[in-house]
């Protein structure tokens, strides 16, 4: 399994490693007190996403991810996830999309619990490639206003991977470049929102940690493979 994983990411650690691997730099390098400090999370709502939610952190999380990871709260979210930091405490912040490999390596699917069959992951970015390859139906979908109040999160999401259209679908692997593509989004979008609200924090540092949840069939451990690591001192 991790050998299939390996191969698109060549980075990739289980994922209870790599939480328990930054918690400890948390503590041991950035002298972060894990019963001060307080964890938001922005990943994709889907519920799988369960391995990598740091379960040592007591105060936990806000949730600052939409579909595929977004951080769809928005200005709005960072400011009240800054006002609920333990005074003279930590923030942190895990954030990134996620991907599906199955056991025989398929990429963009699992197996989940209690399912015979393989379904996406993440289906939000799965749906996002089949929309921006078909012109037609996302003029359609645009005209329509049911479609961007009753699907604001993925017609949000269209806009961020519309852009590099040529360069997701003409990848071998579409869904791991989708991937690429929202996890740069999620990083600029993030590291934004914290610069322009980060006088409304009142403690003593912020950690960010950005990857890709790399998520495998239900018996199988997930991994995560870890692009951006980065501590602010307030
Ligand atoms: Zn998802």
């Amino acid at each position: 399994m991790k050998n299939e994983i390996l191969k698109y990411y060549p980075k990739a650690e289980d994922a209870e490693k790599v939480t328990e691997h930054y918690l400890k730099e948390l503590e041991d390098v950035h002298s972060f007190d894990l019963e001060n400090t307080l964890l938001a999370t922005s990943i994709c709502v889907d519920d799988i996403n369960v391995s990598t939610e740091f379960r040592r952190i007591q105060l936990r999380p806000f949730i600052m991810g939409g579909l595929a990871g977004v951080p769809f709260v928005g200005l709005t979210g960072i400011t009240a996830f800054a006002h609920h930091v333990p005074d003279d405490g930590y923030a942190f912040i895990f954030y990134g999309p996620h991907i599906g490999v199955t056991k025989d390596g398929t990429l963009g699917k699992i197996r989940r619990k209690g399912q015979a069959k393989n379904t996406t992951c993440c289906g939000a970015l799965a749906l996002g490639i089949d929309l921006i390859n078909d012109d037609r139906k996302i003029q359609e979908e645009e005209s329509d206003d049911f479609w961007s109040q009753y699907d604001y999160q993925e017609s949000r999401l269209i806009k961020v991977l519309q852009p590099h259209k040529q360069r997701i679908l003409k990848s071998e692997h579409p869904i791991w470049e989708a991937t690429e593509v929202t996890y740069g989004h999620i990083n600029k979008f993030m590291n934004k929102l914290v610069e322009s609200r980060k006088s409304e924090f009142n403690c003593k540092k912020i950690a960010l940690l950005g990857g890709i949840i790399i998520n495998t069939d239900f018996s199988e451990d997930d991994f995560v493979e870890i692009r951006d690591f980065n501590v602010i001192n307030i």
